[in-house]
């Protein structure tokens, strides 16, 4: 299976419940030879989320740290009302917008059809490029309906490798990977790292790919410049140093 050298999905100590920096996860990034990580703390809403002013603070990070490209990023709050924590202000300095459901934001997660349709609110809502950790079984959701949305509103929507939570998901994790594969429609992979060690550790992903019989060439984030595509094609400005840094490179 082709290595993914992109984690879309990291945490930095500016989610209080995260043990390590920016330069730290770029270190071990640089050690793993990941082309790109997406900097990805949890949106002020969550207790010890990051505030509203780190977001915006995200443009004094280099856009490469040991070689490592850097993308602005966000795991924002979906609400009970079907919103995200992520302002229009924020959104502004930021290359990628992720959003999931975590509680206490998300107070009630007992009914199907309201966390199907709060998540496809936010698909709709134009505001966020990737939804993370839709297959956990925590929040059911209808698999179909939210990956019929992000197809129709070009939306990706993320297998989630980590090995400490949501392990009770892996079946609708491979439900998940098989039905998007079959739609056509955008997946990533992220580690939702919490301290550097875990950047770039997909070997839980990579087995349920393996299960759902998908190759890793099928996700978004195995190529830099499809990548960065797809984020310029959602509205995002695109990162001048990165498309020339990785077109270079030749992994058109
Ligand atoms: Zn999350
Ligand atoms: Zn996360």
């Amino acid at each position: 299976m082709k290595k993914i050298s992109i984690d879309l999905h990291t945490h930095t100590v500016a989610s209080s419940h995260a043990f390590s920096t920016i330069t730290e996860n770029a270190h071990i990034a640089a050690q793993k030879d990941l082309q790109i990580i997406a900097c990805t703390d949890h949106g002020p809403e969550l207790p010890g989320g990051a505030n509203k002013i780190f977001f915006k603070s995200q443009r004094c990070i280099p856009r490469f740290i040991e070689g490592v490209g850097i993308l602005r990023g966000i795991e924002a709050n979906i609400d009970d009302n079907g919103k995200i924590d992520c302002t229009p202000s924020m959104m502004d300095y930021l290359d990628i917008v992720m959003a999931g459901f975590h509680a206490p934001v998300y107070s009630d997660a007992r009914f199907e059809n309201h966390n199907t349709e709060m998540m496809i609110r936010v698909i709709a809502s134009g505001k966020v490029d990737v939804i993370t950790h839709p297959a956990n079984v925590n929040y059911p959701i209808n698999l179909k309906a939210v990956v019929k949305a992000a197809r129709k509103h070009n939306v990706a929507l993320e297998l989630n490798a980590s090995p400490y939570t949501r392990t009770n998901s892996r079946t609708m994790a491979v439900e998940l990977v098989k039905t998007a594969a079959n739609a056509g429609v955008h997946l990533v992979m992220g580690s939702d790292a919490h301290i550097c060690f875990d950047v770039g550790r997909f070997d839980l992903g990579y087995e349920i790919l393996d299960e759902a019989g998908t190759g890793s060439e099928y996700l978004l984030n195995s190529d830099p410049v499809r990548l960065l595509s797809f984020l310029k094609g959602r509205g995002h400005d695109s990162v001048d140093d990165f498309i020339s840094h990785f077109s270079e490179k030749g992994s058109v």
